[in-house]
């Protein structure tokens, strides 16, 4: 036994499993009560003690804070974008942790569930056998590994001396995720390099604003590599042209990188998939398993169509990290040789376990349902003299916003949504769409009902008109 092995076994198998049933009980309550509830102050004091020198037992603790997470478990969680998780999603976590197997190399059945996992997701995106790809925490990460690929495809020399002389240049849509802006910064690009191309009406990138940005760019001597399309843009869910993208990527020979951290696993559906059917063409796709496909937190991927320029961006294994053909330094695929960490977790063996449990049709129906839930919610709205839309319903959400005369309106809607949000009623959250506040329902969540859409538009009705009162100007 080792210095760290309980002393009772029995005492410990006993906590585990009582600590399970509560893990249990958590998740088939997670329709009831309250959707967010702030943390009480007596635990948030007890939670920033001194540093622990004795042992103590943190398993009343572990079950003690269950009740104040974000949120997202529950039916009337509509907040930015998150997943609303599966029960099933314990058990893998618990093998997953007795194995405790590092998944950065060598031959074992992690590289091998993680490989598995990552054709599983080419094929359904649409790409060839030999793709590649890496698990990773999520999509910012994703966009990273994906744009660093792009980067040094484009300037051979980044990798060893950096990037000099800020020549290349990048587009994104104005609508596009802030994980690009911060992958451009992190890669040494900067920035500025990441040209915002206008969009139109429907929140999708303006295709001649961006081939005109791209000539503007080479005729000043710079050097465009890469154009990042969104499916699934997280203020309205707008879906840029895809296939109008890859058309212009291989006019303007650049690298094709899409962001569909949630929208893209809407090609499992029925629904969305036309609209997405570009993705096929690009050179890079990253998106999460833990937003619309349900996956618990955390896992994303990035998915290449070039195995050998992912390879070469990531695969420089120093002397002791040599395979070998036979062993456990053997096996095909290390982690370590496509992206920037060494040991990670086995992630991908919860991500597995998801999609054997439901199959893919299943999630892809579960998708479907939060788009024609978002329908539903948008025709609620119309129905509404005190609600207004403020963008069109492109894929899983509303904005819209409690409408009066003579109040400051932007004011009034955040005000609406911090009530329903600590009165723990629902959560929403906001955005601000051509300047004007927005209340923002996403709706990434297997739990939501119709129900959950009808009680949201009343209490929305019933704060404004009981709060307008306060915001007259
Ligand atoms: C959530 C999101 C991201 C970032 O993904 P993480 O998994 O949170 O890192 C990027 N792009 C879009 C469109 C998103 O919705």
């Amino acid at each position: 036994m080792g210095d760290l092995d309980p002393q009772d076994w029995d005492a410990f198998r006993a906590q585990a499993h009582a600590l399970l049933d509560a893990s249990l009980d958590k998740m088939q309550t997670a329709s009831d009560g309250r959707v967010w509830t702030p943390i009480p102050d007596d635990l948030r004091a007890r939670l920033q003690s001194e540093v622990p020198r004795q042992p103590s037992n943190p398993a009343d603790v572990l079950k003690e804070i269950m009740p104040y997470g974000v949120g997202n478990t529950h039916p009337r969680f509509f907040g930015w974008v998150h997943g609303a998780g599966a029960p099933s999603g314990i058990l893998p976590e618990i093998a997953a942790a007795a194995m405790n197997v590092n998944a950065g190399g060598r031959d074992h059945v992690a590289p091998v569930i993680e490989r598995q996992v990552i054709d599983w997701c080419a094929k359904l995106i649409g790409f060839d056998a030999d793709a590649s790809g890496l698990i990773v925490t999520g999509t910012s990460m994703g966009t990273i590994v994906a744009l660093k690929v792009a980067r040094d495809l484009a300037d051979e020399s980044a990798m060893k001396r950096g990037v000099i002389g800020g020549r290349l240049v990048g587009y994104c849509s104005d609508q596009a995720h802030s994980c690009v802006k911060r992958a451009f910064d992190m890669l040494g690009l900067g920035t500025e390099a990441l040209r915002l191309v206008p969009c139109n009406d429907a929140f999708e990138m303006d295709m001649d604003a961006l081939r005109a940005m791209i000539t503007k760019d080479r005729k000043r001597g710079l050097e465009p590599f890469c154009v990042v399309g969104t499916a699934g843009a997280v203020n309205v869910g707008a879906i840029d042209d895809l296939e109008t993208l890859a058309d212009i990527a291989r006019d303007e020979d650049v690298w094709f990188h899409v962001d569909g951290a949630f929208g893209a696993t809407a090609i499992l559906g029925e629904l969305a998939r036309d609209r997405l059917s570009g993705m096929a063409r690009a050179d890079s796709v990253a998106f999460d398993f833990h937003k619309w496909l349900q996956v618990n937190y955390e896992a994303g991927c990035v998915l290449f169509q070039n195995e050998a320029a992912h390879r070469a961006s990531f695969s420089d294994r120093a002397e002791y990290l040599r395979g070998s053909e036979r062993g456990l330094a053997g096996g095909a695929f290390w982690a370590v040789d496509y992206g920037p960490e060494l040991s990670r977790g086995f992630r991908a063996l919860k991500v597995w376990s998801h999609l054997m449990e439901h199959g893919v049709d299943k999630l892809g129906r579960s998708i479907d349902r939060n788009i024609k839930l978002a329908q539903y919610l948008q025709a609620a709205v119309g129905a509404h003299d005190q609600l207004a839309p403020m963008a069109p319903v492109a894929l899983n959400i509303n904005c819209f916003r409690y409408v009066a005369d003579g109040v400051d309106l932007d004011a009034l809607n955040e005000e609406i949504v911090i009530y329903l949000q600590e009165a723990g009623i629902a959560v929403p959250s906001t955005t601000r769409l051509n300047g004007a506040l927005a209340i923002r329902v996403n709706i990434t969540n297997h739990r939501t009902q119709e129900a959950d859409l009808d009680l949201l538009v009343s209490e929305i009705v019933k704060a404004g008109d009981r709060l307008r009162c306060d915001f007259t100007v």
